[in-house]
């Protein structure tokens, strides 16, 4: 056997892994990630290295190669169990070990240090006093007297505040510096990702609820059971409060603690929360962050700086060397599922990351994913409940409008009488309203009202859609056209937008209460750099009566005076056309009414639908999790989706869509002819079907155990290293693990 070895981890040195021959006697005793003793260079001293890899064939003349000289035992190391979580990646999720490891090594190169200059005090203090009294008494010594009193003090400033605020010259510190006074030096630091500076007060006691929560999860921990922890708790039940506190118990131990948020919830609000608790011992990682920012960041937690990441996805990496627990904040959240290839889900990358460091893993939703409530009804994960609001604030009251009635009675508005009447209340009492649309844009896309044709983007299958200004875009790929005054197909001058989008909305709010002041989020408005952040600030401040908005404004923030949702078409994200389209509407409905009455006033949510007789919507205005899992699970059984059945979807994609569908096809006989029991259906288009000049088709395939399906993806992989083509993309996207298999 032969053995993959890298004796620097770090995300440069990766790519380049140095072979050995594993002799006979270690073969039993190494794995991927174990770390091993080599003879190196010329003179053949022993250094130590990784296994990265393990194969039975050499790529060099083995006369050549040497042998491991020795497993280095004990407890694994930070390096040794990011290469087994790398190897967990590519086995599961379907990759090179190259790229699984590079998701693991987040921070590509390194960062130069910023380097500042500082004045320390050189003198001792009796030395330094007789200065000062020798300055005290020369008039045209005032400069060095400023400083040496400050530095007598603080021992050590930093150059810009004494050039700056203490106004001494380059000359006056030469001169001190001479006379053995101070001493000029620099320092590196590491760059900072909060701006928080005041001090701030954490005066937060969990009610029972949250302590019972709390204490048992704990005392599993202590107890030796390591299962995931999931916390369903109703919006504002205090889940947050809850993580703090496992957080607190954790670091006092001396370990580490990573918190998952979805980046779009990942606010100065939240963050603030756990800073007011952990101070400078915590740091953020989010999009907004410099690379250097980010890296710095990176490196804080290596050197045990800090003891808290906060973050979306890749803070999942953090190189803590201790680490104790991870939270995973909005279990549900499609963004935890990484978008390109290998498409691996971090909720089931932080459970196993987790397990090699001996931590454990809490996770909270008001929604939780289908799936994993799944696994905690069978035992999997341990089950706790919050349902009440920490507050003692009520839920917000639901009613559903049934849209197809409103035209009936000659409303044509996009705002139901319902709603009006409650939004006319809410503003006389100056009290605030959000409107959420699960859409972005002005309006869905452009078409001729003669002939039907939409306008496409030439690249990508996908209609174009139309930004106030006149111009089309395509989400896709970001193709830009001015908009048209004609049909491109008949001519005809009858072409324009339809559907409606937020600034269809706000433009209709506008007209139909022009006092009210609104605000808009989405897409188009959050592009710049804590565009975000802004607009929500503002509707805090209270600038604005009416907030309007795509989903990201229903994630996570706490306003208090918001007394009113209103849901502006509930069905929208019902025909996604894929077998989430039911939970994530239910999900979307019930975060969006959680906005709704987060103080002592009592809240509304309306609730405007074209389909009130859907579970997802009917459910979703119940607010009752429970029954919406028992009618979504039935559906998911009769048609044998997850997490009743594991699903792999295989994307294909080429430039030729002949040659593709060929590829598809030639793959499908591959597949018939094992004996796993798999059901294949397709090859079929996929619902994008072009995207940047690519044709795509794409294969599912279902089956009752997880592994045939990753035995499946390494059919295909070993098929494709023997046949190489360049012609041909396929990426794996395996649809959530499938429960443990006993
Ligand atoms: P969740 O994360 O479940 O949505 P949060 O933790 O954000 O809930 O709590 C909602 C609000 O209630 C927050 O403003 C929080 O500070 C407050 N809160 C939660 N628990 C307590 C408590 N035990 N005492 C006082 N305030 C609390
Ligand atoms: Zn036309
Ligand atoms: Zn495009």
């Amino acid at each position: 056997m032969f053995a993959e070895i890298i004796v620097d981890i770090s995300h440069e040195k990766v790519d380049r892994p140095f072979e050995y021959i594993i002799p006979d006697e270690l073969e039993g005793q190494v794995r991927r990630g174990s770390q091993v003793n080599i003879p190196f260079g010329r003179s053949n001293k022993l250094i130590r290295g990784f296994i990265l890899d393990i194969k039975d064939k050499a790529s060099f003349d083995v006369e050549k190669l040497k042998s491991i000289d020795s497993v280095v035992t004990g407890s694994t190391t930070l390096e040794g169990s990011m290469i087994e979580l790398a190897d967990f990646i590519r086995t599961n999720y379907g990759s090179t070990m190259n790229q699984a490891l590079k998701i693991v090594l987040p921070i590509k190169k390194s960062a130069s240090p910023v380097v500042e200059k500082y004045i320390f005090l050189e003198a001792d203090d009796a030395a330094a006093q007789e200065s000062i009294e020798k300055y005290t008494k020369d008039k045209r010594s005032a400069a060095k007297l400023r400083l040496l009193s400050e530095l007598v003090r603080e021992k050590v400033l930093p150059y810009q505040i004494v050039r700056d605020k203490l106004n001494i010259s380059a000359q006056t510190l030469k001169a001190l510096e001479k006379e053995g006074l101070i001493r000029v030096d620099s320092r590196e630091n590491l760059r900072d990702a909060l701006k928080i500076k005041a001090k701030q007060e954490y005066n937060i006691r969990l009610n029972a609820n949250q302590q019972a929560v709390a204490d048992d999860i704990w005392e599993r921990y202590k107890g030796g059971d390591l299962r995931p922890s999931l916390i369903r708790g109703v919006t504002g039940s205090g889940k947050t409060e809850v993580y703090i506190n496992i957080i607190d118990r954790v670091v006092k131990e001396g370990h580490q603690a990573i918190v998952l948020i979805p980046e779009i919830a990942l606010t100065y609000q939240t963050v603030l929360r756990f800073y007011k608790k952990f101070g400078d011992r915590i740091s953020v990682i989010n999009s907004s962050l410099t690379y250097a920012q980010r890296h710095d960041q990176m490196e804080k937690a290596k050197r045990g700086l800090v003891d808290i990441i906060i973050g979306p996805r890749s803070a999942l990496f953090a190189p803590f060397k201790n680490l104790g627990v991870i939270i995973i904040d909005e279990e549900h959240e499609g963004t935890y599922k990484n978008e390109n290839a290998p498409k691996y889900h971090s909720r089931e990358v932080a459970i196993k990351r987790a397990e090699l460091a001996g931590g454990f893993v809490v996770m909270g939703s008001a929604t939780p994913s289908v799936e994993t409530y799944y696994k905690a009804e069978k035992g999997e994960f341990a089950l706790y409940t919050l349902t009440e609001r920490a507050m003692g604030a009520h839920l917000p009251r639901t009613e559903l409008v049934d849209m197809r009635t409103e035209l009936e009675a000659g409303n044509r508005s996009i705002v139901s009488r319902r709603l009006n009447e409650l939004i006319l209340d809410r503003l006389s009492r100056h009290e605030q309203i959000i409107l959420f649309l699960n859409r972005r844009g002005y309006s869905s896309f452009v078409s001729c009202r003669k002939c039907g044709t939409a306008i496409k983007c030439p690249h990508c299958d996908v209609s174009l859609k139309y930004h106030k200004g006149g111009k089309l875009m395509c989400h896709y790929c970001g193709y830009e056209t001015p908009m048209v005054s004609t049909c491109p197909t008949c001519g005809s001058k009858y072409i324009g937008t339809f559907g409606i989008g937020t600034q269809k909305i706000e433009e209709e709010i506008n007209r139909l209460y022009p006092d009210a002041v609104t605000l808009r989020m989405d897409y188009d408005t959050t592009r710049e750099k804590d565009g975000h952040e802004k607009i929500l600030s503002a509707f805090a401040n209270r600038e604005a009566d009416i907030l309007i908005g795509t989903q990201m404004i229903v994630k996570g923030h706490d306003f208090a005076s918001v007394t009113l949702v209103g849901i502006m078409a509930a069905d929208l994200s019902l025909y996604s056309g894929d077998y989430l389209a039911a939970e994530r509407t239910f999900q979307l409905l019930t975060q969006a009414a959680g906005r709704a009455g987060r103080s002592s006033k009592e809240g509304d949510v309306v609730i405007q639908t074209y389909s009130p007789d859907n579970y997802a919507v009917r459910r979703g205005a119940e607010q009752d999790y429970i029954e919406f899992y028992k009618d979504e699970l039935q559906f998911r059984r009769i048609l044998g989706y997850p997490p009743v059945m594991n699903m792999l979807g295989i994307l294909f994609a080429a430039e030729d869509d002949v040659f593709l569908a060929r590829y598809c096809d030639k793959i499908k006989g591959l597949l018939t002819g094992t004996d796993r029991k798999i059901q294949i259906i397709g090859p079929a288009q996929a619902s994008v079907s072009k995207i940047n000049d690519k044709y795509r088709r794409v294969l599912y395939l279902k089956a009752a155990r997880y592994s045939d399906l990753t035995d499946i993806k390494d059919i295909i992989e070993n098929y494709m290293d023997e046949n190489p083509d360049k012609n041909i993309n396929v990426t794996f996207d395996f649809s959530l693990m499938g429960s443990k298999e006993v």
